[in-house]
């Protein structure tokens, strides 16, 4: 299950489990897309994978025990280790492998 982490991981905004804006890496990496587009460049900075949005965690229970009150989100604060300045070239180096070889 995916942890639904509740912040971006670089500027720190709120990303509920229903924000439409998070996206995440294959290790759950958490950013907004504003983030990812104008600073990461589509590159994990812990990972150097890419990113995909995260999808929404349903409000209703429409099957038991699954809904996001029944599952909720992680409420632990997450922020990345390094500042945007010292990211810029390990986004170099991976920015222009395609996504499936990174
Ligand atoms: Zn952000
Ligand atoms: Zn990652």
């Amino acid at each position: 299950m995916l942890e639904l982490r509740p912040n971006c991981q670089c500027c720190d905004k709120d990303l509920p489990p229903e924000a439409t804006d998070a996206r995440i890496c294959s290790f759950e990496c958490t950013f907004c897309a504003d983030c990812v587009s104008s600073k990461l460049e589509n590159v994990c900075p812990n990972c150097g994978g890419g990113f995909v949005p995260r999808p929404v965690r349903p409000a209703v229970e429409w099957r038991e025990g699954l809904s996001r009150y029944k599952r909720p989100p992680s409420s632990k604060r997450v922020h990345m280790e390094y500042t945007v300045a010292e990211l810029s070239s390990h986004i170099a180096r991976i920015k222009g492998i395609a996504p499936e070889k990174r």
